[in-house]
C-alpha cells in the first residue's frame, strides 16, 4: 500500500517491550524450545512490516502465519536464514511459491498431500511440510485412523518431502472449562508420536502450544511453541494470567511479566467552548449541563475507535483523563476538557496506551466495547502508520 506521509493517528511499537515480552518466553519456555512468533492477523494489528524486524531483533528467527499471502509479506521484510511457517491457507499459485522459498506449511488432509507431492515431483524440489493431526478440535488435520495411509505416502514420497513437523492445536486451552478436552487432546497426540515413532517416520519438530497451552500445560510445549497474543504483551485470558501469577488474595502475586507494545496516539484537532444547555454533537446524545470545553480529535470509527465507545470511552491527553461525549463520528471524536484548561491544539492524545503513570488498556477499551483483546487488536486498520520506537 502507498502509504502518504501524514495521517490522523499513529500506532507506535515498543521495541523495548517486545525486547522484554520475548525475553520473558525465551526464560519461562526454556532455551531448547523453538520460540516461533505467531504474526497472522497483521501481527495482531501491530503490522507484520514494522513488527518482524524488531522480533528479529529480539533474537526471534521462526515466524508462523495463517495464508500463503501473510507469509510472502514477512519474507518481503525478514532475514534470509528466517524460517517462515504457514497454518492455514496455501493457494494453489502460493504452493509453488512456498516450496521454492522453503517457507513450510500445514498438511492436513490426502488432498493437499497429494497437491504438494506433484508439485514438487514437479518443481524438482522437496516441500517442507508439517502433519497436522485432528486431536479433538475438528476443525482440520488427519484422523487417527488414517495415520497408515499417511505414513506409507510419506515414506515413499521421501524425496519430496521434508519432514519439518508433526502438530496440532487445542481447542481452548485459556479456559480450565475445557481441561478434560486438552487433556485427551495430548493423549491423543501421544498416540499419533507413537505411530510415527514405529513407523521410523523422523520428523524435525513435535509441535502443539499456542500461548495458553504453553502456560498451563508445560507438557504441549515439545521442540517448538507458537506464540501469539503474549509476546505483544497480553494474557491470552483473564483466567490465565491468574493461574500464572498466583492467587488474587493471599499469597503476593508476582508482577505482570508483560508489556503492552501498542500505543495508539493522536491530537487535538480542534477546542471549543460550549455554552450550558447545548447539544454535543450529532443528536441529542450528548447535553451540556454547564458550560465545558470540548476538544476534537481527528480519530473515528472509519479509524478503527469503536462506535459502541459513544458516550464511554476514555483517552489520555498528557496525565489527563478525558471521557469521550456524544456519539464516535466516522473521522473524528469529541472529548470532554472543560476541567483542563491548559489543553490545546496539537496536544498529543493516547487512545491505548500508557502516558506516565496513566493507561488506557486495550482490555478496559475491549471490555467497552464488548470485543476480545485478539478480535480489538487486529481490527486495527491497516492504513494507520505503525511506528517502531525505542
Ligand atoms: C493463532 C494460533 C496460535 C497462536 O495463538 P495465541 O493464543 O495467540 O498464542 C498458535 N497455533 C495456531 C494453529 C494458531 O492458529
Amino acid at each position: 500500500m502507498n502509504q502518504a506521509p501524514f495521517s490522523t493517528s499513529c500506532i507506535q511499537i515498543s521495541t523495548a517491550a517486545i525486547r522484554s515480552n520475548i525475553h520473558f518466553l525465551r526464560k519461562t519456555m526454556g532455551n531448547k524450545v523453538c520460540l516461533s512468533s505467531v504474526v497472522k492477523g497483521n501481527a495482531y494489528g501491530h503490522g507484520i512490516s514494522t513488527y518482524v524486524p524488531l522480533a528479529e531483533a529480539a533474537g526471534v528467527t521462526h515466524f508462523s502465519v495463517f495464508s500463503d499471502e501473510e507469509a510472502w509479506q514477512v519474507k518481503a521484510v525478514c532475514r534470509p536464514s528466517t524460517e517462515v511457517m504457514i497454518m492455514g491457507q496455501v493457494s494453489d499459485s502460493g504452493l509453488d511459491w512456498a516450496i521454492k522459498n522453503d517457507v513450510s506449511f500445514f498438511v492436513f488432509d490426502f488432498a493437499r498431500l497429494d497437491k504438494t507431492i506433484a508439485r514438487a515431483r514437479f518443481l524438482g524440489k522437496a516441500a517442507r511440510i508439517h502433519l497436522e493431526i485432528e486431536t479433538g478440535m475438528n476443525r482440520t488435520g488427519f484422523q487417527l485412523t488414517a495415520l497408515p495411509t499417511l505414513l506409507a505416502l510419506l515414506k515413499q514420497n521421501k524425496t519430496h518431502l521434508v519432514l519439518e513437523g508433526l502438530c496440532t492445536h487445542y481447542a481452548g486451552a485459556e479456559s480450565i472449562t475445557n481441561f478434560v478436552r486438552v487433556k485427551q487432546q495430548i493423549e491423543q497426540f501421544k498416540l499419533a508420536q507413537a505411530q510415527f515413532k514405529q513407523a521410523r517416520l523422523k520428523v524435525r519438530r513435535h509441535h502443539t502450544a499456542c500461548s495458553a497451552a504453553a502456560l498451563m500445560y508445560p507438557e504441549t510445549r515439545m521442540d517448538m511453541v507458537r506464540i501469539g497474543i503474549l509476546q505483544y504483551g497480553f494474557w491470552p485470558s483473564p483466567e490465565v494470567k491468574l493461574r500464572f501469577l498466583g492467587p488474587l488474595e493471599g499469597a503476593k502475586t508476582k508482577a505482570d511479566p508483560l508489556k503492552r507494545c501498542m500505543r495508539w496516539t493522536s491530537e487535538v484537532m480542534s477546542v471549543q467552548e460550549v455554552a450550558a444547555g447545548e447539544f454535543i454533537g450529532y443528536g441529542t446524545h450528548y447535553l451540556a449541563q454547564k458550560k465545558m470545553r470540548v476538544a476534537t480529535v481527528p480519530v473515528g470509527y472509519s479509524h478503527g475507535y469503536a462506535r459502541s465507545l459513544s458516550n464511554q470511552g476514555r483517552v489520555l491527553i498528557g496525565s489527563h483523563e478525558a471521557a469521550v461525549i456524544g456519539v464516535v463520528n466516522m473521522s473524528l471524536m469529541l472529548v470532554d476538557v472543560t476541567a483542563h484548561k491548559h489543553i490545546q491544539i496539537g496536544d498529543e492524545v493516547v487512545l491505548i496506551g500508557k502516558n506516565g503513570k496513566k493507561a488506557i488498556t486495550v482490555a478496559s477499551f475491549g471490555e467497552l466495547s464488548h470485543q476480545l483483546n485478539y478480535e480489538l487488536l487486529t481490527r486495527m486498520p491497516l492504513n494507520i502508520a505503525r511506528k517502531p520506537v525505542a
